[in-house]
């Protein structure tokens, strides 16, 4: 991915939100544990998480200047998913009442989902 200098101060913008985010859920070695990328074969989704191997991808759309809340929120998003079946298991709703407490506390209305309406195209 070829990355110019606005994105990598997006990016790292992104990365210290979630660092934030973080230390409010009492998982400081969170984001040491997640593997986080990019990718345009997304179908529908924004974001995905894989809750074995704590990796999470992101769809390209995000890096556009104009869609960094959405980057933040749909981060925020899988992160949400993989703390609260690390502190409660993989048989919780996946939007439930824990995982929209850990979007609450980072300062999100926990949508479930993120209409594509909301997001900016070039
Ligand atoms: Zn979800």
């Amino acid at each position: 991915m070829s990355m110019d200098p606005d994105t990598a101060v997006r990016l790292e913008r992104m990365f210290r939100a979630a660092q934030d985010w973080s230390v409010r859920w009492g998982l400081t070695r969170l984001m040491r544990d997640v593997d986080i990328e990019f990718a345009e074969d997304m179908g529908d989704a924004l974001g995905r998480c894989d809750l074995r191997t704590l990796q999470v991808r992101l769809h390209g759309v995000l890096l556009d200047p104009r869609n960094e809340r959405l980057l933040h929120e749909t981060l925020c998003h899988e992160l949400a998913h993989i703390v609260a079946s690390v502190r409660y298991g993989t048989r919780i709703a996946e939007h439930g009442v824990e995982w929209a407490g850990y979007m609450k506390m980072a300062g999100f209305d926990p949508r479930p989902v993120v209409p594509w309406s909301a997001v900016q195209q070039s």
